[in-house]
């Protein structure tokens, strides 16, 4: 993206980048979906969560984490009492991949600006990072999700980056035993709310 276009994009607020990821063409992924998914919540929210891209139900309604994968996040989320209304939820790529496979570099690469225009204007403590893929993106780490859930990361300087896991692998692994993915998500999602200023 021109340096310009990145410029402006930070002068929107989020329902005019939302306009803007609906109309986009930046990438192959526009010419596949249905519906582009720029993300939704509260503007004022103090943590973001960021999934990796829109699957099936996303792409037909629109809307992030409305599927399997994303009732899960609602009860995580529900888990320690936050409200899914009262944060904000996107994904890095905004239009759904084919047949659900893992956003390509340069797709990722297309998208990410509106990403940080969405960062810069809700401007929270934490993003919550759900999966390899949205930790990659942030973080450009070498190491996978297993070894870096749970930590909080400094994300250009006042943001704290807290990558956990995908709500689709938990889906996988339902065991709730100590140690387990799903009791580390517990864990973490506790964590995250523990750390914020309001708490
Ligand atoms: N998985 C994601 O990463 N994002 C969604 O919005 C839905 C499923």
């Amino acid at each position: 993206m021109a340096q310009n276009d990145q410029e402006d994009l930070l002068k929107l607020n989020l329902d005019e980048i939302g306009e803007k990821i609906r109309s986009c063409t930046r990438c192959h992924l526009s010419e596949t979906r249905t519906n582009a998914v720029p993300g939704e919540g509260s503007p004022n929210s103090e943590i973001l969560f960021v999934g990796e891209g829109p699957g099936e139900q996303e792409d037909k309604q629109g809307r992030p984490f409305v599927g399997r994968a994303g009732n899960k996040l609602t009860e995580i989320l529900n888990s320690v009492a936050i409200d899914r209304k009262d944060v904000f939820i996107t994904n890095v790529v905004k239009c759904r991949p084919p047949k659900n496979r893992e956003p390509k570099p340069e797709e990722s690469e297309a998208c990410l600006p509106y990403l940080e225009a969405q960062i810069a204007e809700i401007n929270p403590e934490i993003i919550v990072t759900l999966g390899n893929t949205a930790t990659k993106a942030l973080l450009n780490n070498d190491q996978g999700i297993t070894k870096v859930r749970g930590t909080f990361y400094n994300w250009r300087g006042n943001i704290q980056v807290l990558p956990m896991y995908h709500p689709s692998y938990l889906l996988r692994y339902p065991s709730k035993e100590k140690g387990s993915p799903k009791y580390q998500t517990w864990k973490d999602i506790k964590k995250a709310k523990e750390s914020l200023k309001s708490q």
